[in-house]
């Protein structure tokens, strides 16, 4: 079996799906493993060190996706990239399927069988595999730091023969894996911080990381779907959840948004007249800016300004930390792959939970009931 890391293509995509230590775990599971030229280096990874863990560095990108039995990458690979996959090649990466339809369709036409790092299923079995977590974890982690970075205010209390200085307020709206990395980060910072989310069962875990939970006092389990996932609230609830971030937003200096519903475009939860009446100096980081952003105003990957108050539509944020990025990601695809690889082949049990669940396309079909939705089949 061929393993074969090409170089990421977009600018602003820095991390690798695999170091020189997933490389010596993918050999020890019976693969050769072939890396394109400058694969790892916005990451920090020299051709030398792929070379020294065993792998062998091919120049000419097509023919390394020519080569592999299998392809792994960060961001699901370009039109002119699928051309040169070999059919019944599998492709393992990020791919929002039910809104990348173009490579979805592409896949299918060339006949690889397509796995994506998002729909990897969130239990217990698959947790090494769940790249979702830990490029959030760092997501929220980093977002933190930026806020910071951006505010003229201190984080932590602080008293001083010049006087005492309050902590700074930070609101944390979407408390999951990213969220709770968002207030623990604040937390160690010394923010005072407050959280809130649509699903009652989070409060436990918001007040473990020493924040308040913030809630709307109605019937406040119906945002609790299956799984125990985010599902869309009634109006009646929307209306009691707008009411209660205005009163907490207008006092905070940072507000960092993280709220998603699998499947649909993030939800609204900060309107342009909200910002109006934030503080002037505060500052909102769109976690979900990628799909369509929490804030009203949000612009993918542009920071705007309104009457002082700025918001942060970065999207990669990961990105932003390759090594560690990479160095995780890295081991939750090696630990797919090695979960789909028997005696140094690939073995593909189309009844496990894993494997269905997470491929969209296989032998020329589309395989995946929400992308097959929204492509109106
Ligand atoms: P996510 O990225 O889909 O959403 C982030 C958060 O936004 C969620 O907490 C969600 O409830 C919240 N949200 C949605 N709509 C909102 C709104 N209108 N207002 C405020 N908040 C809103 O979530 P995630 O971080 O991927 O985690 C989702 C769930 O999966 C959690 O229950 C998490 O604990 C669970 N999980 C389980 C595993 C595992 O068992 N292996 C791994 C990771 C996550």
């Amino acid at each position: 079996m061929i393993v074969a890391v090409p170089k990421e293509q977009s600018k602003n995509e820095t991390r690798v799906a695999a170091t020189p230590g997933t490389v010596k775990e993918l050999i020890k599971y019976g693969a050769k493993v072939l890396v394109e030229s400058g694969a790892g280096e916005a990451s920090f990874i020299s051709d030398k060190e792929y070379e020294k863990a065993g792998s062998t560095i091919i120049t000419d990108s097509k023919e390394l996706l020519s080569k592999g039995d299998v392809i792994i990458k960060v961001l699901a690979p370009t039109l002119d990239q699928i051309v040169h996959l070999q059919p019944k090649s599998v492709l393992i990466s990020f791919c929002q399927t039910s809104r990348e339809l173009n490579t979805v369709k592409a896949l299918r036409e060339q006949s690889v069988t397509g796995f994506s790092m998002h729909l990897i299923p969130r239990t217990t079995l698959a947790q090494k595999m769940d790249a979702l977590s830990s490029q959030a974890n760092i997501a929220g982690y980093k977002a933190v730091l930026m806020a910071a970075n951006k505010l003229g205010v201190y984080m932590p209390l602080l008293m001083t023969a010049a006087g005492t200085i309050r902590p700074a307020k930070i609101l944390v709206l979407g408390a999951g894996v990213a969220g709770l990395q968002a207030i623990a980060t604040a937390k160690r910072l010394g923010a005072q911080v407050e959280a809130f989310d649509v699903r009652p069962a989070v409060k436990e875990q918001v007040e473990s990381l020493g924040a308040k939970f913030i809630e709307v006092s109605s019937d406040t389990s119906e945002g609790e779907g299956e799984g125990g996932y985010a599902k869309e609230t009634s109006e009646e609830y929307k209306k009691l959840q707008q009411k209660l971030i205005h009163s907490h937003i207008i006092k905070a200096d940072a507000v960092i948004t993280t709220a998603l519903i699998p499947g649909r475009s993030a939800p609204v939860l900060i309107p342009s007249s909200m910002v109006e009446e934030m503080k002037p100096g505060s500052v909102i980081i769109d976690l979900a800016a990628e799909n369509g952003g929490n804030c009203e105003l949000t612009k993918v990957d542009e920071t705007i300004s309104l009457n002082g108050i700025e918001i942060d539509g970065t999207s990669n944020i990961p990105g932003t930390m390759p090594v560690h990025a990479s160095e995780l990601y890295s081991k939750n695809v090696a630990a797919l792959l090695a979960y789909m690889t028997k005696d140094g082949e690939l073995n593909l049990d189309l009844e496990d939970e894993i494997i269905s669940g997470s491929m969209y396309t296989h032998l020329g079909e589309i395989t995946n009931d929400s992308t097959k939705e929204a492509l109106g089949q």
